[in-house]
């Protein structure tokens, strides 16, 4: 039973919001955490329905950017039962011609198996990676911290010469596409580059892909696309229990219906039941921002800049995912030399531009970009010995108006039309890998209505709280603004992906929320004992 109130009311249970409540709990501020679903995780959560036995991520399932935040790495959620996998190479993707681009952890092998295919191109990756080395400590602290990224980006101009000055800025700047060519001779470090790059909505030939690349493709060579044991439920279910032990309160099936105001500030929270929690600190909204300025918050509580700007927002592409317990593995027709947690299945940079594209002119693609996950063979709990629990996801448009393939498919993603599109999906396993449908033992396909359905924050579909295209990014996310959690209430903050630095699970908007609500109340306290004097 919730107490009435509370130093911070954290709205939502996903990676950000529990962050958010650690962060405040070490600094002795008493937390609820008020989450709509049944259970805690947000996209950030596995289950048991797909088939008995099996163990399926529902939606994330590999987290380099929780392996290299300071913040989920300084809670200490070995604790709390986390215990980190890795697959036996980090990502591949089949090619038409047999062959594979692979990405493997040790950098000499993938280096080796670059050359092999391409003379030079293990020369080519190793300098790349050398670069990295110097610099990339430097480019993911600036990511992840509150913008601007004053220590971290001084850190990388300091760092700069070292790695080539002004040709490494525009290495940064050069699209997805265009790095690949520019860099090397064969179509497999391409591949990597640019399917990376596909992790996000911005067109591989667009500025912004080619960092995102490069930074995917980085992290995954340099710690991996590692897993939660077990499932990716673990992940926030330590950092759920680590909130309880702190003594946060945390209530699942209980929706945040209304942020109240009272003179320009937040002061607690409504719920769906009718039920009020009082906020005596700070409310923290892991909410996508649509919601949260769209009905969470009444328009009148809100300036007019802000309504404006925010009919202006952009959510990115909605998603449709499949998952598949198989009897056996995926009986690929050309193995990878080394087995792949994460598969990317494109058949060139070619096709996935083309498929990329399509999503971006309202079309659902007719030879979908698929990011997979062969999960067994990444973690061996997931599913009896020799089976395998797989999962393949495809962007698709928010609004659909027409189908680039065979014309079958409305876009309206009712029953029939998703199970169609998971057809097409399984068909391109089915063409690497004859005899797939036969070892399907269950499969579940998950449109954009269920993924909403399961975690309100996943408008239409849409998976990373908004285009992360550099017009809605840093000082532009989720409105121009100063890029920061503050929002236009005073001690309401946006703590969701929405916030800079967007998507992914690295908990930085969940701990920036924090850091700001901690320091404005600091301040605030100072100036109250200053007045009192
Ligand atoms: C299919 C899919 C695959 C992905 N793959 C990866 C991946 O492999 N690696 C990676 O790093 N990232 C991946 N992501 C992105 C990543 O999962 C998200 O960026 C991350 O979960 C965002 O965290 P969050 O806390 O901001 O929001 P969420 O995880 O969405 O959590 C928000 C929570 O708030 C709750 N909530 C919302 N509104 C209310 C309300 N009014 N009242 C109470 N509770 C509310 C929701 O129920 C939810 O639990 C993927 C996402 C999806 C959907």
């Amino acid at each position: 039973m919730l107490d009435q109130a509370y130093d911070a009311v954290v709205i939502g249970a996903g990676p950000n919001g529990l962050v958010a409540a650690n962060h405040l709990l070490d600094r002795g501020w008493s937390v609820a955490v008020l989450e709509q679903q049944p259970e805690v995780g947000g996209a950030v959560r596995s289950d048991s329905e797909v088939h008995p036995g099996f163990v399926h991520d529902t939606f994330s399932a590999f987290y380099p950017l929780a392996a290299v935040s300071p913040t989920i790495e300084g809670f200490g959620l070995e604790r709390f039962g986390l215990r980190w996998v890795h697959a036996p190479a980090v990502l591949g993707n089949p090619r038409p011609d047999g062959s594979w681009a692979m990405l493997h952890r040790d950098r000499d092998v993938t280096a080796a198996l670059l050359e092999e295919q391409q003379p030079g191109d293990g020369d080519g990756w190793q300098l790349l990676c050398q670069e990295w080395d110097r610099i990339g400590d430097q480019l993911v602290g600036a990511l992840i911290t509150p913008f601007p990224p004053v220590r971290h980006g001084l850190g990388a101009l300091a760092r700069l010469r070292s790695v080539g000055g002004l040709r490494f800025v525009q290495t940064l700047l050069t699209p997805a596409v265009e790095l690949g060519r520019a860099r090397f001779g064969g179509e497999s470090p391409r591949l990597l580059l640019a399917g990376n790059a596909g992790h996000a909505d911005i067109p591989l030939d667009a500025t912004g892909s080619g960092l995102m690349g490069l930074l995917m493709t980085m992290l995954g060579q340099t710690v991996g696309f590692p897993v939660p044991q077990g499932g990716a439920g673990a992940l926030t279910r330590a950092l759920a229990d680590r909130a309880r032990s702190l003594g946060a309160e945390v209530v699942c099936s209980s929706e945040v219906v209304h942020i109240d105001v009272q003179g320009g500030r937040a002061t607690g929270v409504r719920l769906a039941d009718g039920g009020r929690v009082q906020a005596r600190r700070a409310v923290l909204a892991d909410v996508v921002a649509p919601h949260l300025y769209g009905g969470l918050v009444s328009e009148s509580d809100l300036p007019s800049r802000t309504v404006k700007a925010m009919s202006r927002f952009r959510l990115d592409p909605s998603t449709v995912k499949v998952d598949w317990a198989l009897d056996g593995p995926v009986p690929w027709a050309s193995p990878p030399p080394h087995a792949p947690g994460t598969v990317h299945v494109a058949d060139s940079v070619e096709q996935m531009t083309e498929a990329l594209s399509q999503v971006a002119a309202n079309a659902v693609p007719a030879h979908p970009f698929m990011l997979c996950g062969q999960m067994t063979t990444t973690d061996p709990t997931r599913s009896p010995a020799g089976t395998e629990s797989l999962w393949a996801y495809t962007h698709v448009p928010q609004q659909s108006t027409r189908d680039a393939g065979d014309g079958g498919i409305r876009g309206d993603w009712g029953h029939d039309d998703k199970e169609r599109f998971a057809d097409r999906m399984q068909a391109r396993f089915e063409a690497l890998a004859p005899g797939f449908g036969s070892r399907v033992l269950s499969r579940r396909v998950l449109g954009p209505h269920e993924l909403e359905a399961r975690d309100a924050n996943l408008v239409g579909g849409a998976i990373n709280g908004g285009t992360s295209q550099l017009h809605q990014e840093l000082i532009f996310r989720p409105v121009p603004g100063l890029g920061r959690a503050e929002t236009p209430v005073r001690d309401l903050y946006l703590a969701s992906a929405s916030a800079h630095p967007g998507g992914g699970v690295h908990g930085a908007p969940g701990m920036n929320a924090a850091r700001a609500a901690v320091a404005h109340s600091r301040i605030r306290r100072v100036t109250a004992l200053g007045s009192r004097r």
